[in-house]
């Protein structure tokens, strides 16, 4: 009745304690700690605990009890000892340190891990890189990094760390294509991080970054594909989030003189940059290196690593040379600026009621004039026209049978509001697009024989209000989840089926039902939402209805009264709906749905811009202009579900290796570990299921022949020279290691948890 266990913890995650009396369905529990209070909890939340104190384990499965309170403890021991990677299995577990741990990502390390196996050295991100590289390499495929967990968790700057390693030039030759893709980071983070309440430079866009190699395995190009950039931020950032690192930068970094000629003074005097933040001047990359002093701000108020107004020069031209060394010319920089800047003058532009207009229309407000000027300048559009175009717009009459009359439709302050920022959220993310081209242009892959993709991109999100980007964003998570499921729930189950290892079957929750909810072709939400809009007069309570009309026996879609959240269950029937996650329930608010799905902009608007005779400007419309060519109309929806199709294909077909990051807590602080928050993301990832399926199987497995390297210089000689399979088993059965802890496979030898640490001690103490 001594028995030292885990027990569950609301804020711990859990606690150990004592059993003191077993019951029916449960057992009575006294913690060790005598700060917390003796309870009474069902097996379910009790685990069997391994006891040796401060003790910590590289891999998980080295551990006899694997379940989620040990791994929990054992990432958090880890944490506090600055470890913060750790392996279960070949899935990399990774901890956001918020502090910069000293020569962790020094290019000795690049060094260090170059050719190693997963194992022999601690658990890095670097490994993960070149076991990717080796893999590659091996097995002739292409690999993929899915790099995963929630906002501020640490996705990006692993993928940076990833790709360094990747474009490491070994070489002699000078790396300039190696640097370029590495150039790629500092601006796609101008153009598409922002500083939010979860993280100083949250991504607001998802990405999948291709390095290509060539026939033998140097670096020969690159592909970047991007998902989602978040529009809604350029014309609304939140109360307390900032706008898109560029627009600050351009304001503080940019030399005088261009910053007049682009009319830019502070973020303050601009519509889409006053918000409660824009004092503070964050760097959108905290690659850089830090005084002690710095580190130790107050970082509630502006994070860790960031936060001085001088960087945004040094931001600026970081930014500017990177441009120019992915081929950019000095007229194309501008230009760019000039369209950013465009956007923050359009934003200026405000309407009111046209007391002259009977049928309720709107007019510019005179003091506006300046911004209109300046912005049409910018854009090199007629300001006359564009005034015209964002009060009215042109329709095709068909009254009285005189078909293909043209009508101008005045409109109200709140559609000339919305056509502005329509406008404004175009240009801005059809320049994103530009330049994410531009940089693929740069790195052309043709002799490509193989290529290594990381991808980086939001995780499940669940906020007080869920809109169409966490529908969006969520429903990606889905797939992903169900990847993960298959790659490795399904694919250690068919292996040990394979090897005869007599495991038995786990089963997992498999979440294409949830999927097909999504983006089944006749009656999947997407399709409904598409089908809304094409209604003449689409609304969002009649779509909302007919979402819960086309499922009504399904159990992973519920009406917002059945939420667990009081602020839910407050949205009517016909405003949201609620689907059951793999990750948990969310409840969507579907008011701007049908808003958000349609990025057109109206007609008489989108051909003001088209005639622009800026040459960036052209561009950048005249590929939508193809696209209306052929008349038909791609929602934001259908279009993400087209490009996470192509994705998902790409990952099938690749081999695949999984990093989760995990965000220790919420205040963006070092040395603070949230137990249950931190226990909260390992469950969203899949880590548990993983754990309860090596629970009774043999996590640890290594090939004979890295079993035969690792070990032979502690063996004599006659043993050293058989061949790795036949080394493995004189090895093994020499030791005095039971039958039932280890098992022979075609290729490799597994062990069951906690058994190749015991080995591996052995054999190093012999
Ligand atoms: P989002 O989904 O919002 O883009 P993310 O998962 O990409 O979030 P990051 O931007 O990578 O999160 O990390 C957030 C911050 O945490 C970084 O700006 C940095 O300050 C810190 N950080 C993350 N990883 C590390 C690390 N390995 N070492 C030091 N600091 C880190
Ligand atoms: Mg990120």
């Amino acid at each position: 009745m001594d028995e030292i266990v885990w027990a569950r913890d609301s804020s711990e995650g859990f606690i150990l304690s004592r059993i003191t009396e077993i019951l029916d369905d449960g057992a009575e529990v006294i913690p060790l700690e005598s700060k917390y209070q003796k309870r009474t909890l069902p097996f379910s939340d009790i685990f069997r605990a391994n006891v040796e104190k401060d003790r910590d384990y590289d891999d998980n499965c080295e551990m006899m009890f694997l379940n989620e309170a040990s791994l929990l403890n054992n990432i958090r021991t880890r944490y506090y000892k600055n470890k913060i990677y750790t392996y279960v299995a070949n899935i990399l577990i990774a901890v956001n340190p918020y502090s910069e741990i000293p020569s962790l990502y020094s290019p000795e390390m690049i060094r260090n891990y170059k050719g190693k196996s997963l194992g022999q050295l601690p658990p890095h991100v670097f490994a993960i890189a070149d076991k990717a590289y080796r893999d590659m390499q091996v097995l002739k495929q292409s690999q993929s990094i899915i790099v995963s967990g929630e906002s501020g968790a640490g996705k990006t700057e692993s993928t940076k760390h990833l790709l360094k390693f990747l474009c490491h030039n070994w070489g002699e030759e000078s790396g300039l294509l190696e640097q370029k893709i590495l150039d790629a980071n500092p601006v796609l983070e101008a153009f598409g991080n922002a500083k939010t309440t979860r993280n100083n430079n949250s991504s607001r866009f998802g990405k999948f970054i291709e390095v290509h190699f060539d026939k033998s395995f140097k670096v020969c190009g690159g592909h970047i594909s991007h998902y989602l950039l978040e529009k809604s931020r350029v014309c609304s950032p939140d109360g307390d989030e900032r706008n898109y690192h560029i627009f600050y930068m351009l304001m503080a970094g940019a030399p005088e003189k261009l910053r007049q000629k682009l009319g830019l003074t502070k973020p303050d005097d601009f519509n889409y940059l006053k918000s409660a933040c824009t004092r503070y001047f964050t760097k959108p990359s905290s690659e850089k290196k830090l005084s002690p002093s710095q580190k130790s701000e107050d970082h509630t108020k502006q994070g860790p690593l960031k936060d001085i107004l001088l960087d945004d020069v040094e931001d600026f031209n970081d930014l500017d040379q990177a441009l120019s060394r992915l081929g950019l010319t000095d007229a194309e920089r501008l230009q760019i600026y000039a369209t950013v800047a465009a956007v923050l003058h359009l934003g200026n532009v405000a309407f009111e009621d046209n007391p002259d207009d009977s049928r309720g229309g709107c007019r510019m407000i005179p003091s506006k004039e300046r911004s209109l000027i300046t912005a049409s300048t910018l854009l090199d559009i007629d300001p006359s026209e564009l005034k015209q175009a964002l009060v009215s717009r042109v329709m095709q009459s068909s009254r009285g049978g005189m078909k293909g009359t043209v009508i101008m439709v005045p409109l109200k302050v709140y559609e000339a509001n919305n056509a502005r920022d329509a406008l404004a959220k175009a240009i801005y993310s059809n320049l994103f697009d530009y330049i994410v081209n531009k940089i693929n242009r740069s790195i052309p892959f043709q002799a490509s024989s193989y290529y290594i993709g990381v991808l980086d991109i939001a995780g499940f999100e669940f906020f007080t209000v869920n809109s169409f980007e966490q529908f969006c964003i969520n429903y990606c998570n889905e797939k992903l989840q169900q990847f993960f499921n298959e790659r490795i729930l399904k694919y250690e189950q068919e292996l040990y089926k394979k090897e005869g290892l007599g495991v038995p079957e786990i089963t997992y929750v498999d979440n294409q039902g949830c999927i097909d909810l999504i983006e089944a072709k006749t009656n999947g939400i997407f399709t409904l939402l598409d089908e809304e809009s094409k209604l003449p007069k689409p609304s969002y309570t009649h779509f909302t209805g007919e979402v819960h009309k086309a499922w009504p026996s399904e159990y992973r879609i519920g009406l917002p009264r059945s939420s667990k959240l009081k602020a839910h269950r407050s949205i009517r029937d016909d405003e949201g709906f609620l689907i059951r996650h793999f990750a948990g329930a969310v409840c969507y608010q579907t008011k701007y749905f049908i808003e958000k799905n349609n990025d057109a902009l109206h007609a008489s608007l989108e051909s003001i811009i088209q005639e622009s005779k800026n040459k960036l400007i052209e561009t950048l419309f005249s590929t939508s202009m193809a696209q209306k060519g052929k008349l038909t109309f791609v929602s934001v929806g259908s279009k993400f579900k087209t490009q996470l199709g192509e994705l998902m294909e790409k990952l099938k077909s690749n081999g695949t290796n999984f990093i989760r990051c995990i965000k220790p807590n919420n205040k963006m602080v070092d040395h603070q570990f949230d137990g249950s928050l931190s226990l909260m993301q390992l469950k969203c990832s899949g880590m548990i299921s993983v754990l309860e399926l090596m629970e009774y199987g043999y996590p640890s497995r290594t090939s004979f022949a890295d079993l035969h390297s690792m070990y032979k210089e502690y063996l004599p000689k006659e043993l050293k020279q058989l061949n790795p399979k036949t080394f493995c088993e004189a090895m093994l059965h020499s030791l005095k290691l039971q039958e039932k802890d280890f098992k022979f496979g075609i290729t490799k030898v597994f062990f069951r948890p906690g058994k190749f640490a015991e080995f591996d001690r052995i054999m190093k103490s012999d």
